[in-house]
């Protein structure tokens, strides 16, 4: 195994503790992915694993197929649509698959979440979309994230009837955005059961999102680290 492969190990079997911290899964759903760097790979939780028993001995190295190179256990049964978003979208180098509660009541509904605050603006760039409604199996979930999410802002799409995927640079990106969609889609929905939430100017989400992306943090370094 290379030294990349196992540091990916370590680094995804660390990065699901941070799905149950945020309360964002229940029993075993909801998986994290990263792309192996300059390979043909990814490493991804094993299927129906509780939690507590995941470790990085146990994660699955798949190639961008879903076929298994290393690892005695099923992969998620959600490998596919992440094999098919790494070999969409060569910039990705995470994604998270979540049902993380207030965002897939906004999925159930099959409704966008409109973007009413700075912290949606700074992160989502705007509304976070919805995808469209697609089984479980094959590419159609895959093709479905890649189709919402190429050339959108948002990091985070909600497939229809189903829950959150989210992408990033890295593993960590795309925790973080799956972290971020839920406390924006709790908000929204508690500042809709309250009356009509005031809109924003478009102007403003633009410089949100680019001040945000661009300059906010320690300098030299990601945004929001
Ligand atoms: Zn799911």
């Amino acid at each position: 195994m290379s030294e990349t492969v196992l540091r990916l190990r370590e680094q995804v079997a660390t990065l699901h503790s941070e799905l149950t911290r945020y309360g964002l899964v229940a029993w075993t759903a909801g998986n994290v992915s990263a792309r192996v760097p300059g390979e043909n790979l990814m490493v991804i939780k094993p299927s129906g694993v509780s939690y507590d028993d995941l470790s990085p001995a146990n994660m699955i190295v798949c190639d961008l197929n879903g076929t298994v190179v290393e690892g005695d256990l099923s992969p998620s049964s959600d490998t596919a649509a992440h094999a098919y978003v790494y070999r969409a979208m060569p910039e990705v180098g995470g994604v998270v698959h979540t049902h993380s509660t207030y965002a897939t009541a906004w999925a159930a509904r099959g409704e966008s979440i409109p973007c009413h605050l700075t912290a949606q603006a700074d992160e989502f760039g705007g509304e976070i979309p919805v995808g469209p409604f697609a089984l479980i199996g094959g590419d159609d979930i895959g093709k479905g994230i890649v189709a919402t999410l190429s050339g959108h802002r948002s990091p985070a799409v909600l497939m229809r009837n189903h829950g959150v995927f989210t992408i990033g640079k890295d593993a960590k990106a795309a925790v973080k955005a799956a972290v971020m969609c839920e406390d924006v889609a709790r908000t929204a929905h508690l500042a809709r059961a309250l009356g009509q939430p005031l809109p924003m100017a478009a102007a403003d989400v633009d410089a949100l999102y680019d001040r945000y992306q661009n300059v906010y943090g320690q300098s030299g370094k990601p945004a929001g680290s």
